[in-house]
This record gives C-alpha cells, sequence and structure tokens, in this order.
C-alpha cells in the first residue's frame, strides 16, 4: 500500500493541471485498492456545493453533477469531517441518489473526507458491487492517501488559477494567496523570481525571446560538465576497474545531443529560458525512473538527477545578485533569508515574498527594519510560474494578489497613498518626546542590523540603539570578518548615535541565521547551538569580537554590550571574564579600554525564572519577546503552518513579561525590550504600564509608536493592563486592548477596522 502512495504522490507531481491529477488519482486508487470505482468530489468555493470532479467507474457522463454539502452520505462525510464506512449505502439514513452516475448497483461504500489546514476541500470515495464493509487497513489507507493528497489538490488549482489567466487575457479574477505577514505596508508591481542555489525544483519558469543566446548558454554549461566528468573520469583512471569506468561514458552519453540534450535544446527553441527548460527535462525524466520498480533503474533517476544539477550549477554561475530588478519590482524567493537580503539590491524592490519562514523569522525582521511590505509562508504560492505577473501586495494581512482587477488596483493605489501620506505625517515627530498627556516619557530606542539602519533611526528620532543584531554584517561576508574590518563597522554604529547610547549584541547565529563560511546542521537550530553557546565554545571569535568593540569605543564611550540566548549563569560569568580579558589585553597593548555597561537578553523560559539572579550580575537586561514567545509557546516563530499559535499577546506572555520587570527592578536594573511586541502599539502600551524602562524597535514603526504614546493617558494605561492581565485567553486580550484603545481615543491605531468603529 505505502509503495501504491508513494507512486501516486510522485506521478501526480508530474501532472500539469488539476483535472489531469484529479483523473490520475482515482485511477490509480481504483486499480491499487481494486475496487469499483473511485471517485473525488470539490467543494466549489462559491456555493460550497459538493461537485463530482473525476471518477473511475462511475458513468463519466455524471462528471460536474452536484449536491449540497447536507445531501447524501457524501455531504455527511464533508460536514461531520469525518469518514463514513458501509456495506448496505441504499439504506444509510443519509443516502440520496445521484440520477445519471450508475451508482445504484454499487453496495459498499467508503468515502473520506479531504481536508487542508481544517478547510474540508472534498470527499474521496471508493465503492464497489458486493455488499461487504471495506476493511480497517483499507480505511486507513485512503485516510492516508486523502490528507497527503490535499495539499497536492491545493497546489494544483493554484496552478491552474495562475495559468488559466494570462493565457486567456483575462485580468479580471482577483486571485488571493494568503501568508502571515512580514512587514507592513502595501506594494502594487512586478513578480521577480529568485532561485537559491542549484535546486531544480526551485528553478523558475520564464519565457525567453533570444533563443539562440539562450541555447548557446546551455551548450556551454553542458560543455563544462562534459568535460567535468572526462577529467573525473582521467583522474580515477588508476583507482577504478573498466566496468567502472564505464559508467562515465554512460554519463556522457546521456548528455549527447540526441538525448536529453536535444529535448532541452528543443524545448528553449520553444520559448523557455534555459534553466527551466533543463529543470523541466530533468524532472521529467528522473519522474519516470523514479516510478520503475527495478532498483537499478531507479537508481538512474539519481544519475539524470545530478547531471542536471551540475548544468543547472554552470548556468547559475553568477548567482542572484545577477539578476536585473526592474524598478518597483517584487521579489518572490522559496526561502528569504538575512544574508539574501544583504546581497541583493533592496532599492529596487517595492515588496517581497517568502514563501517559506514566518513573521518572527529574522529575514521578516530585516524587511521591516528596511520598510519592505513583506508577506511569509504562502506556502501554496506556485511562485516558479510568476515570473513578470502582476501582483498586488497586502503586507497587513498578509495577502498576495494576482491578475488584480482595475476596481482592486484602484483601493490598494488609494490606500498606498494614504499610507504615505501618514508617514509624512509622523516624520513630523522627529524631535518630539514620547510624552503620554499627563506626563510620563517612554524613550524610544532602535534595533539595528545594516549600516543603513542607522541613519534610518536618526531620521526618526530614536534615542539610542537597544539592539545592534551584530551577526548581520557576518552574513554579508564571505568568512569571519577580522578584528580590523569589525573596528570599522562597530565605530560607524557608535560615531553616528554618539553620546547616546548603543547596544552592541554578541554574535548571534544558530537558528534562522547561519554563516555560509560556518555552517551549523542541527535537527533542531532553535533549540540547539545558537547565540552565546556558539561563541562560548569559539572564545577566539567571541575575543575578536570584543575586542573590536572596545577598539572602536575607545573614541566614542557609548557602547554597551549585551549577550544573546543566555540560559544559566556561568554563560554570563564566563563571557563577563572574557570580556574583562579583552580589556587587559587592550590596556597592555596602550589602549584606553574601559569595561562598557554588560546586559543580558532575556530569551528563554530558564533566564525568566533567573532574572533577579542574572540582574545581580548585570548592568542592565533586555528582554528578546520574539524567541521568549517562541519558547514559552513552544512555537517556532519559522514555521508559517503554526504562525497563528505564536502570539505575544498570549497570557503566559504578558505574565512571563510582567514577571521580568518585578525581579529586574528588586536589584534596581533598568530593563528593556528589544523584541516586536515593542512595535506594536498596543504591546508598547502595555509594556510602558508594567514599568519597562524603555522599548527598542526597528526604525520605521518608531514613529507610530511615539504618536500612540503621545496620544494616550498613563492612568488609563495602567488600567488597561490591569484588565488584560486578567484575562487568560489571547482573544479576549486582544478583543478588551481594541476596547480599551476606542475607549481611550486610539481608534486610529486599532488594527481590526470593524472594532475601530465599536463604542
Ligand atoms: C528577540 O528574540 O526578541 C530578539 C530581539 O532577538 P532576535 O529577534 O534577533 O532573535
Ligand atoms: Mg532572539
Amino acid at each position: 500500500m505505502l509503495k501504491l502512495l508513494r507512486k501516486i504522490v510522485t506521478e501526480v507531481r508530474a501532472e500539469p493541471d488539476l483535472e489531469s491529477v484529479l483523473k490520475l488519482i482515482v485511477c490509480r486508487i481504483q486499480e491499487g485498492m481494486k475496487t469499483q470505482v473511485c471517485s473525488i468530489y470539490l467543494k466549489d468555493s462559491t456555493n460550497q456545493r459538493l461537485i463530482l470532479r473525476a471518477s473511475e467507474g462511475l458513468h463519466q457522463k455524471s462528471i460536474g453533477s452536484s449536491l449540497s454539502q447536507y445531501e447524501g452520505v457524501v455531504g455527511l462525510v464533508a460536514n461531520r469531517a469525518e469518514p463514513v464506512n458501509t456495506d448496505d449505502i441504499e439504506h444509510h439514513p443519509s443516502y440520496c441518489f445521484i440520477p445519471g452516475t450508475g451508482e445504484e448497483r454499487y453496495h459498499s461504500f467508503l468515502g473520506v473526507p479531504i481536508i487542508y489546514q481544517r478547510d474540508v476541500l472534498g470527499v474521496l470515495v471508493i465503492q464497489q458491487f458486493d455488499g461487504r464493509r471495506y476493511k480497517e487497513t483499507e480505511e486507513s489507507f485512503l485516510v492516508t492517501v486523502s490528507a497527503q493528497l490535499a495539499g497536492i489538490i491545493i497546489q494544483a488549482e493554484a496552478t491552474d488559477a495562475v495559468s488559466i489567466a494570462p493565457k486567456q487575457n483575462k485580468s479580471q479574477v482577483d486571485r488571493c494567496f494568503v501568508g502571515v505577514p512580514g512587514a507592513p505596508g502595501i506594494a502594487i508591481g512586478n513578480v521577480v523570481v529568485v532561485s537559491q542555489g542549484a535546486e531544480l525544483d526551485a528553478v523558475p519558469e520564464r519565457e525567453i525571446e533570444d533563443t539562440r543566446g539562450e541555447t548557446s548558454l546551455f551548450e556551454a554549461a553542458l560543455e563544462h560538465v562534459r568535460s567535468d566528468i572526462r577529467a573525473a573520469s582521467a583522474r580515477l583512471a588508476q583507482k577504478l576497474g573498466e566496468e567502472e569506468r564505464a559508467l562515465f561514458d554512460v554519463y556522457l552519453r546521456m548528455l549527447e545531443d540526441n538525448s536529453i540534450a536535444g529535448e532541452i535544446i528543443k524545448r528553449i527553441g520553444e520559448g523557455s529560458c534555459a534553466q527551466w527548460a533543463l529543470s523541466s527535462v530533468i524532472l521529467e525524466h528522473t519522474r519516470q525512473f523514479d516510478m520503475m520498480d527495478d532498483p537499478y533503474l531507479k537508481e538512474r533517476a539519481s544519475d539524470i538527477r545530478d547531471l542536471g544539477r551540475r548544468i543547472l550549477t554552470y548556468l547559475q554561475e553568477d548567482g542572484p545578485q545577477a539578476i536585473a530588478f526592474e524598478e518597483g519590482c517584487v521579489l518572490i524567493a522559496e526561502e528569504l533569508s538575512p544574508a539574501m537580503l544583504g546581497e541583493i539590491a533592496t532599492d529596487k524592490l517595492s515588496g517581497l515574498v517568502s514563501v517559506k519562514g514566518s513573521g518572527n523569522s529574522h529575514a521578516a525582521i530585516l524587511a521591516r527594519s528596511m520598510g519592505i511590505p513583506t508577506i511569509m509562508g504562502v506556502l501554496d504560492l506556485p511562485y516558479k510560474k510568476l515570473s513578470g505577473r502582476t501582483v498586488v501586495l497586502d503586507g497587513h494581512s498578509g495577502r498576495l494578489y494576482l491578475n488584480p482587477s482595475p476596481e482592486l488596483l484602484d483601493i490598494y493605489r488609494a490606500q498606498l497613498k494614504e499610507e504615505r501620506e501618514q508617514e509624512a505625517e509622523l516624520d513630523g515627530l522627529k524631535n518630539l518626546l514620547a510624552q503620554t498627556s499627563d506626563g510620563v516619557i517612554m524613550p524610544l530606542w532602535v534595533n539595528t542590523g545594516l549600516i543603513a539602519d542607522v541613519q534610518r533611526g536618526l531620521d526618526k528620532g530614536a534615542e539610542g540603539i537597544g539592539l545592534y543584531r551584530t551577526e548581520i554584517p557576518f552574513m554579508i561576508r564571505n568568512g569571519f570578518p577580522s578584528e580590523q574590518e569589525q573596528t570599522e563597522i562597530y565605530l560607524r554604529q557608535l560615531q553616528a548615535f554618539s553620546p547616546m547610547p548603543v547596544t552592541m549584541r554578541t554574535l548571534d547565529i544558530g537558528g534562522d541565521k547561519s554563516l555560509s563560511y560556518f555552517p551549523i546542521e542541527e535537527e533542531n537550530p532553535f533549540l540547539g547551538w545558537r547565540g552565546v553557546r556558539v561563541t562560548l565554545d569559539h572564545p577566539e571569535i567571541f575575543i575578536v569580537q570584543i575586542r573590536a568593540m572596545l577598539r572602536a569605543n575607545e573614541s566614542c564611550g557609548n557602547l554597551r554590550i549585551m549577550l544573546p540566548m543566555v540560559t544559566s549563569i556561568n554563560e554570563v560569568t564566563e563571557s563577563i571574564e572574557l570580556i574583562d580579558q579583552a580589556v587587559v589585553e587592550l590596556k597592555e597593548e596602550g589602549l584606553k579600554a574601559i569595561r562598557p555597561p554588560i546586559g543580558v537578553m532575556i530569551e528563554v523560559p530558564a533566564a525568566l525564572y533567573l532574572t533577579r539572579v542574572f540582574a545581580h550580575q548585570v548592568d542592565f537586561i533586555s528582554v528578546g519577546s520574539n524567541d521568549l514567545t517562541q519558547y514559552l509557546l513552544a512555537v517556532d516563530r519559522n514555521n508559517p503552518r503554526v504562525a497563528s499559535l505564536y502570539s505575544n499577546f498570549h497570557p503566559a506572555v504578558l505574565q512571563a513579561l510582567k514577571f521580568i520587570v518585578k525581579e529586574a527592578q528588586k536589584e534596581q536594573v533598568p530593563v528593556s525590550i528589544c523584541g516586536e511586541i515593542a512595535a506594536d502599539p498596543a504591546g508598547a502600551l502595555l509594556l510602558m504600564g508594567m514599568g519597562y524602562n524603555f522599548l527598542s524597535m526597528n526604525a520605521n514603526n518608531l514613529p507610530k509608536i511615539k504618536a500612540v504614546i503621545r496620544a494616550s493617558n498613563f492612568e488609563q494605561v495602567k488600567d488597561m493592563l490591569k484588565r488584560v492581565l486578567r484575562l487568560n485567553d489571547s482573544e479576549q486580550i486582544k478583543l478588551e486592548i481594541s476596547r480599551s484603545f476606542v475607549a481611550m481615543g486610539l481608534s486610529d491605531f486599532v488594527k481590526d477596522k470593524k472594532l475601530r468603529a465599536t463604542k
């Protein structure tokens, strides 16, 4: 059975559209399960009716007939979202006969729902003549198949939607794909798809006109691979026998013009770019071999894939930087990474989309700091087919509209204009204090990473840097920066803000932040070698960084050093010892090094309970609420599937944030926050009410936070906090916040437009 399942899944991936996918599924199941009928009913999203979309066994003329979702046993399966297995369908209380299908002949019925992310998409049914109940193993097999097929059906539906419109020149259908909001704002532009690494699956489809030029590119890449193989064969001539060496000839033959290479050149001639022609032909061949039962032939699939990858590597030699970005384009990648954002020219981009990742991934955090509207985790997006298509990207709701209608474009253009006007208005607050109507002042600091963040922070009126993510400059290089290079980088941050404080976090790699030249491969990277754990294991990296910070600080004197991801007190004391060692070394070398204020980040639950212990050892505490939320709720901040469970307003998170302030206050140590909750108007006010000493956030949100603080009254904020802390459900908390905002006259800052109007 498992073999059948694998076969179906592999085969359907090669089918071009939903109709053929469904046909193939019903055929394979009917044949593989030796049953007389297999059918698929899918829900029509407009009227919720269940439509018979494909069947093997029922009369073909009945394809397209439909039932209401409350009709028949099929309706029951969909409604209850659970299987029905019966040997006597005609006597089932929900039985409803659909004329013309020919199903009256079949007595046994097994129907299972097709569910995707809690939504019932339809029903998968098998039927047969004799009145026997399908076995439990058959039932569980059908459930397994259905669970796997749900994702494939969604993908096929999406691909249909994107392929049909341009061919029919129908641009009126607003096809919407939903992801997770990454960075707020609206973008309207043409798509540029970037592929990452020589992955055949990740190559985007692109049409070209210069077929000759593209053919030459392919032939040059092919020639490189041929000579690599010949060289490898010659190199190994002494070590290999005749037989093994013959394998190289097999490889070379596969690359001859009249075989795979010939097919690729033909496809280029039909107008496909070389990379797409290559990947589509190679993938078709590997699928065919993959499906063979013979292990030897199966193995050939990996040979072909390997050859394909080698050619692709040569075709992609210049990497993503080589892509010409037109002004205002929307970049789509399978997985945006901080390193990628550091490498590409982001000034031309109006929006970003990442198929993987979530709203609190570091790529999204960087996008927010750059002010580029971004959507993360659009898992179903058939992104490879979108090059050159016009999209509307709504970074507030995480929606990406394809084929936007003129009406939709008008709505979003108007919103874009309004947002730009609001932004300009907020910029007027630059030189004003973040002070409530009853005189309480909350200093607002900025988070930085790229050098551009520094100027942006100053432009928005930041009063210090609360978090400089030093790993960002490490990520955009090909090797660890030297002490001198680091000194120069840090000096720019310190000088730009001097005499205002600059908090430099020591290297925080691991998790979703990797260095290409220092790969960390782990099963559970967020629970692995991260932050201070790495730097304590590599004091040579840590000391160089600290020395560079101290040297840069010699002329400025505004440095603060902060340690990420601490869990135990020994990590703090050992790090402090290393910092002291660096101070001593530099003094011995004749520099005026001083020990700067040292702080720790509270990011893991263990650290939360040790706040007071840490506070006793350090000069300040800063809460990394992004990680603290992830670890408290056991929700991967990078995973879009659980994005809806990740909430800074979960009661446990709010209680934890309150607890940290109380504990830090017992040691009279200042406590701030540099996670994303500080950049949310409701979060900022709650934190203020709790007693945080300052808030650090991305520069783009700073004016909005200043505006909400200036429009509020501290006594009322404290009352809101009291009410919120009494609640024990995130949704109730959000509702209470919205109500309180409306009551405090802060409706403009309420996200949910419907609630703005309620009193
Ligand atoms: C945090 O975890 O809240 C934080 C500020 O650090 P980062 O987002 O870089 O992990
Ligand atoms: Mg963190």
